[in-house]
Order: structure tokens, then sequence, then C-alpha cells
């Protein structure tokens, strides 16, 4: 159920297509991406951002499912790490997460990127409209841990983030441009969602449910996307600065946030 919660296409890009097959040949993508979790949650290099045409400036969906993660790392009793753009670093500063520049990935348990570029076949990084991304790429510590042997988790919503190399005939199928602007990058786990966020909520709800706590408990979505948009990042659909994601207005995703909080407690029987 929290799977097709979080699948739920209002934005209309037709992930739902992709979706659908990809949970035919993967029925249990997120039990298997928060088992991956609840069992490397030591050390969490969490990877995101996206910058956005004309400006390259980074938009407000990741890094709330970034932080949502980093939120369930640590009470679960894991520490994390949040690799990202400095106006995302910016952004997150009032919320007090660990950032860092230049992760050493061998010291890291799990690796999870939610919501950033991933390199295309022709070594670029495309925005949703096949603009190449002019700037600098943060999908190589996906590439290092994995020839590293470190487990990885993806989460993205558009074909074109790191991770999503693993639904890449899909992309080409279903996504506009998909051909062009598909990822390569692979991780071991991958969530697709209709919004990046949200498969950072589900697989912090999912895990929820497996952990046997409400992870997602005191979330206030509507404070963490107003406060990073007023700290400078934008609407990745609109272009403007305002608190919504990927065009969806704030209140969709207050909703979203609150179905999953209610899924969670009636899984865990509150
Ligand atoms: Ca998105």
């Amino acid at each position: 159920m929290i799977a097709h919660l979080i699948n739920t296409d209002v934005g209309n890009r037709g992930i739902l297509d992709v979706y659908l097959r990809y949970r035919q040949k993967n029925p249990n993508f997120l039990h298997n991406s928060a088992k991956m979790l609840l069992d490397n949650y030591s050390k969490v290099l969490i990877i995101t951002g996206f910058p956005v045409p004309p400006a390259w400036k980074p938009e407000t969906d990741g890094p709330p499912g970034a932080l949502a993660i980093y939120r369930a790392v640590e009470r679960i009793g894991g520490k994390a790490d949040i690799l990202t753009y400095p106006e995302v670093e910016n952004a997150l500063a009032s919320f007090g997460p660990s950032l860092v520049r230049k992760p050493k990935v061998s010291s890291y348990s799990l690796i999870v990127a939610v919501e950033t570029p991933g390199m295309a076949p022709d070594g670029n990084r495309y925005s949703m409209r096949g603009i190449k991304v002019e700037r600098e790429a943060l999908d190589w510590a996906v590439v290092e841990a994995a020839s590293l042997g470190i487990p990885t988790v993806g989460i993205g919503d558009g074909g074109n983030e790191a991770g999503m190399g693993k639904v890449r005939e899909l992309v080409e199928r279903f996504i506009p441009n998909g051909e062009k602007i598909g990822s390569v990058i692979e991780t071991d786990e991958l969530i697709v969602s209709a919004v990046s966020n949200w498969g950072a909520y589900g697989l912090v709800a999912e895990a929820s449910v497996e952990f046997g706590q409400n992870l997602l408990e005191d979330w206030d979505e509507n404070k963490i996307v107003s406060t990073l948009a007023k700290n400078g990042l934008i609407d990745g659909v609109t272009g403007e600065a305002e608190a919504s994601v990927d065009g969806i207005p704030l209140k969709v995703h207050v909703a979203m946030v609150e179905l999953l909080k209610a899924l969670i407690n009636a899984e865990l029987g509150d």
C-alpha cells in the first residue's frame, strides 16, 4: 500500500507505467530497500540535489526526503552525512544535519541517492526536458560504492536520477526523452515514486513498520518545504522560488505525509 501511495502520479509524468511494470518484476522493492536500510544503518551517506535549468539552482524535491532519511537513521541509532550542493547545504543548515563535501565512500555502510542527476549513456546528465546539467555531478559516490561492494539504494521519479539505470528499459519506453536522459547508474535497490521526496518518505514509512516505531511521526512537511524554499531552493517544474515541489502545491505533499503516517500507525496498531 505504501508503494502504491507514493506512486500516485499527481504530476502526470509517466512514472505510473514505469512503477506498475517495475513492481511486476520486483514486487518487494520497498521492503527490500527498507531492509537494506535497517541492516546497514550504522553510517549512511545520503546524496541529494538536482540543479534545474536555466539558472541551475537546486530544486525542492530531494533535500526534504534526504532529511527525513537522515532523521530516521539517527532515530534508529545510526549516523548519517548528507552530500549535496552548497545551496542545499545552506538551505538545510537550520535543521542541523551533518554535511560532507568530499566523503570517504569506503567509510560508509550504506549509500542512499535521493533525486540527484545520474549519468546518461553519452556521459552527460540531463534535465527532464533533455538539457545538459551544467553543474558538478554527485553520482560518482554511487559508482564508487558499487565498486567497493557497499550497498546502495536509489530514489527517483523521472528516470534521469542516479539509481534509475536499474529500470532503464522502462524509462526508454515510457518517459519522454527517456532514451537520451535515462540514467545508466544503477543501485542495488531502487525506489520508484511519483515525487522523489515521497519515495524517501515511503522508505522511512516502510522502515517504520518493520522497525516497529513511527519514524515520520514528527515530520512537518509544511515547515520543512517552506523553510527550504525561503532559503533559495526552487520548484523544479515551475522554476519559481516557491514552497511547492515538482509543480504540485504544498498542501498535496502535506496530505501525502499524513496518509503515510496513518498507514504506519494502522500497521503498528496505534
Ligand atoms: Ca522530482
